[in-house]
Order: structure tokens, then sequence, then C-alpha cells
């Protein structure tokens, strides 16, 4: 997924234009910009390419969830349901406007399994966040659906998945937002920074504003000084030096992915030949945009044994059951309830009681899934050697565990 592999020129160009102007704020500065706005076009180019109608651009793909959440209006008291195999980023956002995460399994396409999400909803349940996990699409359609039967928002936690569509539409254009990250192992990368897009002007007015300060944004767009605001923001602004980089990354962003497919399918061959493996479902294979390769192996003591062989030939894979920020029993600060308030808040109540507790055990189906399998990062570049090293590899497993 890293658009860092292939920063570069055009990334250089764009910074250049900024660097011309020295105007690193995305508002104001009139005569001095000489008309450089470029987190605005930024902005305009990344909603045209997804298909929608708005887009606002923040500091960091969390922001952008926590911004649409706000503008919601999700808050304490409310439920927020997810998926228990994500970056932790998702559920940080939640927390953060107040409300509580409840975690849904996941499925064979490693996003949220549709079923489980409806025996999750309650009276309480303010939003749904499905994510595109590890650059492929949730089963939206399904999800949407129960969403709409409840009347439940949904927002798209796209940031792995920039580019990816379903059936020809982007992914993040199906619910009420879709947000993005620009980190720095992201698809597209900014350093740092994120998006949110929506169809909505009244929601990307309220976004604009919020990370803002609250500016009003109405009769004097991004202007400073006597006007109004309509509700108390925060500040999350991102940088002119931010929006460049994005307008470069955008650019390269379809080429990224045809590179990445081609990878995929080379890669794929040589996993191939492990006995008994089976890979990831994916509910359309033509709008991955193909940044991870995921197989499952027949059982977990099979999986572990395959990975120690695969990394003693230098093509070790990744082991999320294993990894500490995107698997549910693997949160330690959520299971013991960690947190830097002195109240205990949010998982105490003012008097001191425990309002929410979450078990290591709660999702056992997701356990079935994570624990047998085993995930290859794509890169844009794959030169010949790493294939045939992954590809030696995989013949040595097979053969040992054949
Ligand atoms: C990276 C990521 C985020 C957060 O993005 P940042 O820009 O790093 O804050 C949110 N959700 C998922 C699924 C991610 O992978």
């Amino acid at each position: 997924m890293p658009g860092f592999e292939v920063f570069g020129e055009k990334e250089k160009q764009e910074i250049l234009d900024v660097l011309e102007t020295g105007v690193l704020f995305r508002y104001e500065f009139g005569e001095q910009r000489k008309g450089v706005y470029k987190v605005r076009t930024f902005e305009e180019k990344f909603a045209k390419y997804n298909g929608a109608g708005y887009a606002q651009a923040v500091t960091s793909g969390t922001v952008a969830l926590k911004v649409a959440l706000a503008v919601l209006g999700v808050g304490p008291g409310d439920e927020v349901i997810t998926q228990g195999f994500t970056f932790v980023a998702t559920w940080e956002a939640i927390f953060d406007v107040g409300a509580i995460p409840v975690f849904t399994e996941i499925d064979a396409t490693l996003n949220m399994a549709p079923a489980d999400l409806e025996k999750k909803i309650t009276e309480k349940t303010k939003a749904i966040i499905p994510v595109h996990m590890l650059g492929s699409g949730a089963r939206i359609d399904e999800i949407m659906a129960i969403a709409d039967k409840h009347n439940i928002p949904v927002i798209e936690d796209t940031a792995q998945a920039a580019g990816g569509t379903w059936r020809g539409k982007h992914l993040g254009t199906f619910g009420k937002c879709g947000t993005f990250s620009f980190d720095a192992v992201k698809t597209m990368t900014t350093g740092e920074g994120g998006m949110i897009i929506t169809d909505d002007e009244n929601i990307w007015r309220n976004m604009s504003e919020y990370h803002d300060h609250g500016h009003d944004h109405v009769p004097n767009p991004g202007g400073r000084g006597g006007e109004g605001s309509s509700f108390i923001g925060f500040n999350y602004r991102m940088m002119e030096l931010q929006g460049a980089m994005g307008i470069a990354q955008l650019a390269q962003l379809d080429g990224m992915i045809v590179a990445q497919k081609e990878n995929k399918t080379a890669m794929r061959n040589s996993v191939r030949k492990l006995p008994g493996v089976t890979f990831r479902t994916l509910v359309d294979e033509e709008g991955d945009s193909a940044t991870f390769l995921a197989f499952f192996l027949p059982s977990r003591e099979n999986a572990q044994i395959v990975n120690r062989i695969l990394q003693d030939n230098g093509a070790g894979a990744i082991s999320f059951a294993e990894n500490t920020w995107h698997y549910y029993p693997k949160w330690e600060h959520i299971i013991n309830s960690s947190t830097v308030t002195d109240s205990g808040w949010p998982f105490k109540d003012q008097d001191g009681r425990r309002r929410v507790v979450y078990d290591p055990q709660n999702l056992p189906g997701s356990a079935e899934i994570m624990n047998r399998l085993l995930v290859y990062q794509v890169p844009i570049k794959l030169p010949e050697e790493r294939l045939q090293q992954i590809d030696a590899a995989m013949e040595k497993a097979a053969a040992e565990v054949g």
C-alpha cells in the first residue's frame, strides 16, 4: 500500500509551488498566495476522483473519523458499531467523541460480518463504521441495507482502500461519509493527513466549520475576524504542503493499483503452492486495490509452522492474530480499560462504577478466521529476485508441511 515507493519528482514540483508563494496556511493570504490553493484543489480533485459531491481535508485519518462522527451528532451515551479487525484509530475516534465502540465479528472477507452487525444494533446505536480492511471492500451492499432498515448512518473507514471500488463505485461513497488516511504507510501518502467525502452539502459545511474552530464559512469562506460561529469546533486543518503532496499522489493512485494488481497475481501464484491454502473472499475482485494478499491455512498450528519456514527463508508473512494494533483480543489497553484520565472515563462512570467491559473472548468467530490468516503487503515495485525468494520459500514450506 505504500505511496512512498513512488514519492519523487511530481511531489517536489507541487511542493515548490507552495515554497514559491511562502503561504503554508490553507486560508487567507489573498495577494501573496498568487491563486495557489493546494488543499482546496486537493479536496476538489479527491471528491471528483471518487465521484463524491464534497471532500474535506483534515490532519489524519483518525481525525477524519472523529470529524465525521462529531458532525453526525454522535456523543456521550451513544454506541457506534465497528469490527474487531481494524486499526485502533477506528475505535479511538469513537471514544474521543465520548461514545462507546461495539465490535462485530468479521467473516472471510476480513471485514464486518453483516449478520453479526444486525445482532449488535440497539436503540443506542448512533452510527456504523464498516472498515474496508487491507485494500478490499466490505459487504457494503448488505451493510447499507441493514443500516438503512434501522435508519442509522454509515461512515466507511476507507483508510486502507483508497481507489478501491464495489461494482464500479468508489469505496467511501456508499455511506453518509467515507474517511481516508494519507499517513506514511497508506496507498496515497502526504506524510500525515486525512479526508472525508460526502454527498451531503450540509454535512460538508459542518465538517468544514468544525475542523476550523467553528469559523463561519458560509458568508466568509475561510476568512478571519468578525464572522460568526454556529458551534464549538477544533483545529484539524491540513496545511498547504500536504495538499501539494496529495495532488501529486492522487494523480498516481490508479497507476499504483495497476502495478499492485500485477504483483499480487504473481505472489498469489507462489502462495498457491501451500497445501490446503485458501484465499480471502473478495466481494469484487475487479475493485480490489490490491495492497495486500491475504490467505488462510487449514489450522492455526499449520499457519504458525508455515510462517516459521517462510521466515527462515526470508519471506515471513504478517500474522495479524499476533499484532497488537489491529485485532480485538490483542488491544490490551481497551481490554484493561487503560486511560490517562484520573476518573477512569470512559470506562467508568462518575461514581466509579464500570460502565463498559471488553471481554477478549467476545469474538470467537473472528478468532477462528484470524488464527489461520497470513498476509503479505503487495509492493508497487516487486523485483524479480524478491518474487523468486518468495517462491522458493513457498516450495520449502510446501515440501515440509505437505
Ligand atoms: C491508518 C488507519 C486509520 C488512521 O489513519 P491515520 O492517518 O494514521 O490517523 C484509520 N483506520 C484505519 C483502518 C487505518 O488503517
